[in-house]
């Protein structure tokens, strides 16, 4: 019975996670849950679960957290030292899949307590994944990605020698804009924005998929768990979503995991890693899909890809500003305070404009984060006042 704690229970990867382990109640035991402050799916994710602490990150739904579990056998719990308590509990594995910059604290906690993590949060690695790398090897934490790429080139690499890879070839679905024009793109709304073509995500997420910074993300959290710099990092567009990723050895050899786009199979292996368990995923059906297509990505067009990679080149504190200033940008194009294309426009100023020490601990990297969140916001309403 392997002891699970779920980070961000609440979202899409969080649901996905509850749906597993429901399917395989005989496996997996659920001890802590958490929320930002959604209490009612909370306290319906315990009672499915059973599990016995409840976070809600935002104090002020603790009393409605608290009475939503009564009768419940879960103690319910508030604020961000009780998330950390979440991940350094009883749990043998955590799904780290709190959304942004506000799973740092709880992830890294729970590295150092030496639990198996299985990182969906893409966010915490892009930031600081040094710090947690290094933490995980000196606490003897194993970190499984989540993320369906990474999962990918992890499994392509099990029983091979990071020695022996030539290159990782990251591959990307290119969004719901790949064959847009650049009107249409900078023209685009947030409801088209969040309609991607193949995966359901929650909206952060989506928006970075349609800028493409998601792959710039997934850039960066590649040469922090593979230890390859950018230059032995392709990205290659497959529209199709069926090759997760790939990884070429010098020898040639190219291995690729395939699979429907269902983000329970990389769930599944992380959450039974180094064993299997069936899901419910489609399975592939290669004689319909029948096309594989590749392309390279539009720099142009999705000038994300670049700012990510000259922020993987810079190091120290520029990918925690790229990735706080997208966020702080994803957010007010949710809100319809900015357009499509003003969020790689800020991300690049922000970029442009920073003068950080390099972040040596996650408090570091917490106050770039707040300090670069208020230069965006202040560099917004200047823009646009
Ligand atoms: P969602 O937005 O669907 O869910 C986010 C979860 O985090 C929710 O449980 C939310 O709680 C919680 N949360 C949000 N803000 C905070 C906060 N400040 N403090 C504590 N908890 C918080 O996100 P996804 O599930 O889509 O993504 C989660 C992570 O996984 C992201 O880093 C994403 O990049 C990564 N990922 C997601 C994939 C996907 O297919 N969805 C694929 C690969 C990676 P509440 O419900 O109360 O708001």
């Amino acid at each position: 019975m392997r002891k699970i704690a779920i980070l961000g229970a609440t979202g899409s990867i969080g649901k996905s996670t509850v749906d597993l382990i429901e399917r395989n109640r005989e496996r997996f035991k659920v001890t802590a849950v958490t929320a930002a402050t959604n209490v009612e799916a909370l306290a319906e994710i315990v009672r499915r679960t059973g599990a016995s602490l409840a976070v809600v990150a935002d104090e002020s739904r603790y009393a409605d957290l608290a009475e939503l579990l009564v009768g419940a056998n879960c103690r319910a719990a508030a604020g961000s030292e009780a998330l950390v308590e979440a991940a350094v509990g009883e749990a043998d594995l955590v799904i780290a899949a709190i959304v942004g910059c506000a799973g740092l604290r709880p992830v890294m906690a729970a590295i150092e307590a030496g639990k198996i993590v299985a990182l969906a949060n893409k966010e915490a690695l892009v930031t600081a994944g040094r710090l947690m790398t290094d933490a995980a090897a000196a606490k003897g934490a194993t970190l499984l990605p989540v993320d369906s790429e990474h999962n990918a080139i992890f499994q392509c690499l099990a029983g091979n020698c990071v020695d022996h890879v030539s290159k990782i070839i990251l591959t990307a679905s290119g969004g719901p804009f790949r064959t847009a024009s650049a009107e249409t793109i900078s023209a685009a709304t947030p409801a088209q924005a969040v309609a991607h073509p193949n995966w359901t995500m929650g909206a952060k997420i989506s928006v970075d998929s349609a800028t493409l910074m998601n792959k710039g993300l997934e850039l960066l959290e590649a040469h922090y768990l593979f230890g390859l710099p950018s230059g032995r990092i392709d990205i290659l567009i497959h529209p199709q979503s069926v090759i997760h990723s790939m990884v070429e050895f010098v020898d040639g050899s190219v291995l690729a995991q395939l699979g429907s786009p269902d983000m329970r199979i990389p769930i599944a292996y992380a959450l039974a890693w180094p064993e299997r368990i069936e899901t419910p995923a489609q399975r592939l059906d290669l004689a319909a899909i029948a096309r594989l297509e590749f392309e390279l990505p539009d720099q142009g067009r999705f000038p994300a890809l670049r700012l990510a990679r000259e922020a993987l080149e810079a190091g120290g504190a520029a990918p925690v500003v790229l990735n706080a200033a997208n966020e702080v940008a994803v957010a007010a194009f949710l809100d319809g305070d900015i357009r499509f294309p003003d969020i790689t426009h800020l991300v690049e100023e922000a970029l442009g404009g920073a003068k950080f020490d390099a972040p040596s601990s996650i408090g570091d990297v917490l106050e770039i984060d707040r300090v670069t969140r208020e230069r965006a916001r202040a560099m917004m309403k200047a823009s646009c006042p």
